[in-house]
């Protein structure tokens, strides 16, 4: 049967765009390679442990957003972590999930009853009988798939999309004998640009994990230095400066995460980018009306009210 609008990608740019299509009573299929949704809204257990290791928390400013995150807020998926991370606090609310980062998107999907297929990544665009396509993956996996299908836009878009480049970032997990001594009361520790790291989370003084959970990010920059060595030394790295953070609490267990496409480098003027007529092709994501958590979603808005109108 032919769709009206196939979503590659189930973090919250496609299940926004999902979303907005089943509002408009249009039939959708959204396939996700991974085995959750949520994509770098990124939440996983080890034992007794939880961690957020993509996305730490999120901000709202349009009413467009905050109309989900209130309804998200009252379903209990969502809820207001601190009010920032200096000192004093700014007081601008930082929200996350209630059970990890991932609990907004689970939420956003079960709310609009959108049916996710996933383990089902996507190569090709031309087996599938759809009427429209709105690709959310980072703009290089989108543009692979779209040049695999035949379906690139035309040059001067496809060159402008091409130059949309990434920032890496390498985020290293651990589980703690106590709870760390050098911290905030509310668990998180944002570093200023420049730092080694970037943000380090005591995951259970945020409120989702039963132990001490440590997620440290390096910098973009020393995410990219480090991006070839081995685990060990990755680690070596992060335990070295995350030691005053730590206090006298010691590393039980570690993993590492590494984050090819942690965010763009320069966003796209445009919140979406859509063309074609057979089918309608829209991209959307983080770097369009981004970057970060708002930013994706907006696009994914954005992306479905633009296949609404062409679909007419
Ligand atoms: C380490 C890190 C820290 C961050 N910290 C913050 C923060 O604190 N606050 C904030 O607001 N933002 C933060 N961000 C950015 C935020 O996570 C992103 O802006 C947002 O989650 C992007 O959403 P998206 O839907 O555009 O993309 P994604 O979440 O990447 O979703 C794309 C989805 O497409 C799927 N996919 C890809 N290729 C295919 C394929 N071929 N077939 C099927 N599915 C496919 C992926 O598996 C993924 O689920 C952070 C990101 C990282 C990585």
């Amino acid at each position: 049967m032919t769709v009206d609008c196939v979503v590659i990608g189930a973090g919250i740019a496609g299940l926004a765009a999902a979303r907005v299509l089943r509002e408009q009573g249009r039939t959708v299929r959204v396939l996700e390679k991974g085995r959750g949704v949520g994509g770098r809204m990124a939440s996983r257990r080890v034992g007794e442990a939880r961690f957020d290791h993509g996305a730490q928390f999120f901000t709202v400013r349009s009413a467009e957003f905050a109309a989900v995150v209130e309804r998200a807020e009252a379903a209990g998926a969502v809820t207001e972590w601190t009010h920032g991370f200096g000192t004093p606090p700014d007081g601008h609310a930082r929200w996350r999930g209630t059970e990890g980062m991932t609990s907004l998107c689970k939420w956003m999907a079960a709310d609009a009853e959108v049916a996710v297929e996933l383990s089902t990544t996507v190569t090709d665009l031309r087996g599938i009988d759809t009427r429209a396509v709105i690709l959310t993956a980072p703009v290089p996996q989108s543009l692979a798939i779209l040049s695999f299908s035949g379906l690139l836009p035309a040059p001067d878009v496809a060159i402008r999309l091409a130059a949309i480049a990434y920032k890496p970032t390498i985020a290293v997990l651990a589980t703690l004998d106590r709870p760390p001594g050098g911290m905030a009361d509310h668990g998180g520790c944002q570093f200023a640009d420049g730092a080694d790291l970037a943000f380090v989370t005591d995951n259970q003084a945020k409120g989702i994990s039963a132990i001490p959970a440590l997620t440290v990010h390096l910098s973009n920059e020393r995410s990219h230095e480090h991006w070839s060595l081995d685990d060990a030394a990755v680690v070596a790295f992060a335990e070295s400066r995350s030691a005053d953070l730590r206090g006298d609490a010691s590393i039980v267990s570690t993993q590492v995460q590494r984050w090819r496409y942690a965010g763009p480098v320069a966003v796209d003027p445009d919140p979406t980018v859509v063309w074609g007529d057979d089918p309608v092709v829209a991209m959307a994501g983080e770097a369009f009306a981004g970057p970060k958590i708002e930013g994706a979603f907006l696009s994914g808005v954005a992306a479905a009210e633009a296949v609404e109108a062409r679909l007419g």
